[in-house]
């Protein structure tokens, strides 16, 4: 079997998941050898401390498909999912968890739907999250919700990161200069032919979740602002507000002040606070319409990606697609 191009890559981040190890090497192991594919499992070993490594080292032996690669620290999900993407040598890539919530036995099905259909992504979409607890739920709920506002586009709602790219999307995705990138909005946003296969999620296998709050909140962040300059616009609109009522003000003290009644002091006290206050918000909401600028042109975002060409490519049909 020719391992150095296989046909499908299958990128797993793994973050202290030695409980989930032997159950997750004793149901993919058969599955993939089952595709009657060549194929490569990449592991990203998220800089685990506790005895995956070891574990994913002795597994090696009897698993020659397994490559590994470990980052130095933790790095994060979405990181881990950057350094396979980086490495994956195959046709076709899957990403998936480690803790087997979203079903191996899907993997066939994603593959089969993107050679039938010929899409470039094909996205697990989760058709039941009853097995996520209730907070989960409602904050990926809300996560959508906002998401689909903010980007403006339509993001595929409960798709986690289980999904299949071909390699047009992994190049393209591994040619995007910018940090931090949030797989599940990325993806869509490069605008590639894709489908859905639903599932439903499973409860996590053994061990418990490594997305702590912290990290949930990290992912939002990062959502939303490599994605929009929503909370900068936000903070303009404030300026101007608050710019406004700071003039609304000194108009109010200096009619005070040719009414009379004003204390000695207070009218120039009002003045200078009201107008600094004023000249500052309208220049931080300034500020902000350039930092959003500045930002936008950092992510060295390509402004489109071309699908089909025909000096390049008569013979393809997506054209009509
Ligand atoms: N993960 C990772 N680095 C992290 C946190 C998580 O590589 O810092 C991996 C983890 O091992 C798992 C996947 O990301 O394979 C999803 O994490 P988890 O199942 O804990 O998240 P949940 O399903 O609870 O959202
Ligand atoms: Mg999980």
């Amino acid at each position: 079997m020719p391992t150095s191009h296989p046909v499908l890559s299958v990128v797993v981040p793994m973050y202290d998941e030695e409980d989930v190890l032997p159950i997750f090497f004793e149901r993919m192991h058969p599955l993939l050898d089952g595709l009657g594919i060549s194929y490569e499992v990449l592991v990203v070993d998220d800089g685990s401390r506790d005895g995956t490594a070891t574990l994913l080292r002795e597994a090696t032996g009897t698993w020659p498909q397994l490559r590994l690669v470990r980052l130095l620290r933790n790095s994060g999900h979405q990181a881990a999912l950057s350094a396979g993407f980086r490495r994956a040598r195959g046709d076709y890539l899957v990403t998936i968890d480690a803790d087997l919530q979203d079903p191996p036995e899907a993997i066939a099905e994603l593959l089969a739907t993107a050679r039938e259909k010929d899409v470039d992504v094909v996205y697990g979409v989760r058709s039941d999250r009853s097995s996520d607890s209730w907070p989960k739920r409602t904050t990926a709920r809300m996560y959508y919700r906002l998401m689909c506002r903010l980007v403006g586009m339509d993001i595929p709602f409960d798709a986690g990161d289980f999904r299949l790219v071909s390699r047009r999307v992994v190049d393209a995705v591994n040619g995007l200069p910018e940090d931090g990138r949030v797989f599940r909005l990325v993806i869509p946003w490069l605008g590639f032919p894709s489908a859905q296969v639903k599932y439903v999620r499973a409860e996590r296998a053994a061990g418990v979740t490594k997305y702590n709050w912290s990290k949930m909140f990290r992912l939002a962040f990062d959502s939303v602002t490599a994605f929009s300059a929503a909370p900068l616009r936000l903070a303009t609109w404030l300026g101007l507000l608050g710019g406004l009522v700071c003039g609304l003000f000194v108009v109010g003290a200096l009619v005070v002040k040719l009414s009379g009644n004003s204390v000695p002091g207070w009218t120039s006290t009002v003045l200078a606070v009201g107008i600094i206050g004023a000249i500052q918000l309208l220049c931080l909401g300034l500020l902000g319409e350039y930092v959003a600028r500045l930002f936008q042109s950092s992510q060295r975002r390509p402004q489109f990606l071309v699908g089909y060409d025909s000096l390049e490519d008569p013979g393809h049909h997506s054209y009509a697609e």
